[in-house]
């Protein structure tokens, strides 16, 4: 199944803890925000919840194709 993942990016505070641990899933743009690297992803919910639940910043959101949020960090 196909998750979307969103980063507010004026929560992110650039710790990089989502980069380093999903370097998959996120990366930093060109101001050392984070962003995902595809519109969609197939990686594993469990490892994206992880990865939102984790976020100092509270700055991810986890949606399912359909739209619904699944967590929000
Ligand atoms: S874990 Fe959160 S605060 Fe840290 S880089 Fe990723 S989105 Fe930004």
């Amino acid at each position: 199944m196909a998750y979307r993942v969103e980063v507010q990016k004026d929560l992110c505070i650039s710790s990089g803890k989502c980069v380093s641990d999903g370097p998959k899933v996120f990366r930093f743009d060109d101001q050392e925000l984070a962003e995902p690297i595809s519109e969609t992803t197939e990686y594993e919910l469990q490892s994206l919840l992880k990865l939102a639940r984790n976020c100092p910043g509270e700055a991810i959101t986890i949606f399912a194709e359909s739209g619904e949020i699944i967590d929000h960090s």
